[in-house]
């Protein structure tokens, strides 16, 4: 049986595939072997994710395919992803699958993997940075804290085809448990409802960070109880991420001035 490929050290052959996460945005912020092996693709298939300064580091005459999709927009079905990339890896291309943040998280890089494993075509997984921690870090949010934070819980906020938002809400109510939501802008009124029903008390900070690491990062901040408005209010729109938990608060009484996130951006 076929394996994903640990990428550590191993050459791109001519004929796979590797699914490389691009990171949040920030150039900065991609890996040295997503480098390694985005200078050797001869076919890049991209996500609207993906930074227009990551999309330069790739060879001049590698070819491009963009299969983006915005939210109840899908342009390519997943399907056809699928197929398009062992169909590049059959002519013999080293194939770049590039993907927002980790290829694993959210990113529905387990089923590409697995679509091109049983295709007989050999698949390298190369990690990235996930939204949760960089966006995090250039908020100045710990996604965990001693003492205030002892989980921290990744989770979607993209609803089911039939429009409701399924989760285990129950699950959530401890409060010394960080929650993030990836794709949940949209559904952040239903995130609220049933995060108080969970007894989530309406004074939990609350942090969007909107396009994180980019220079378009927008952080709104509020608590449970008025970060629906405040978002209106801001217009806040996806890619956006969501952090809930005391740990929003934690630099509140620090200096951020002297955190190297905010002296990069000067
Ligand atoms: N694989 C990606 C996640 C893809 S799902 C990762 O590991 O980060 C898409 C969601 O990720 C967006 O709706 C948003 O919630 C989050 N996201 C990705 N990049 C982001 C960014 N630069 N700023 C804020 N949120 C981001």
């Amino acid at each position: 049986m076929l394996e994903p490929l640990n990428p550590h050290k191993q050459p791109f052959q001519p004929g796979e595939i590797a699914l490389v996460g691009a990171g949040p945005g920030d150039p900065d912020l991609l890996t040295l072997q997503a480098f390694r092996f985005i200078s050797q693709a001869d076919v890049a298939v991209y996500d609207r994710l993906v930074s227009e300064e990551i999309m330069a580091l790739l060879p001049t005459d590698c070819e491009k395919i963009y299969v983006g999709k915005k939210q109840a927009d899908h342009k390519v079905p997943q399907e056809r992803i699928n197929e398009i990339i062992v169909e590049q890896a059959h002519l013999n291309k080293r194939v770049v699958r590039l993907k927002g943040g980790d290829p694993f998280v959210f990113g529905r890089g387990g089923e590409e993997a697995l679509h091109a494993l049983a295709s007989g075509v050999s698949c390298h997984i190369v990690p990235g940075m996930t939204a949760a921690s960089s966006c995090a870090a250039y908020a100045g949010i710990p996604l965990t804290h001693r003492q205030v934070s002892r989980a921290c819980t990744l989770i979607t906020g993209h609803v089911q085809s039939d429009g409701s938002l399924d989760l285990p809400w129950s699950a959530l109510k401890d409060k010394q448990q960080t929650i993030v939501f990836y794709m949940g802008v949209k559904t952040l009124s239903i995130i609220v409802e049933q995060l108080k029903q969970a007894e989530r008390s309406d004074d939990t900070p609350v942090a969007l960070i909107q396009r994180g690491t980019t220079p378009n990062q927008k952080l709104v901040k509020g608590t449970l109880s008025n970060i629906v408005d405040l978002v209106a209010k801001h217009n806040i729109k996806p890619p956006t991420l969501i952090i809930i938990g005391d740990v929003v608060k934690t630099f509140e009484q620090a200096s951020l001035a002297n955190l190297g996130y905010l002296a990069a951006n000067k």
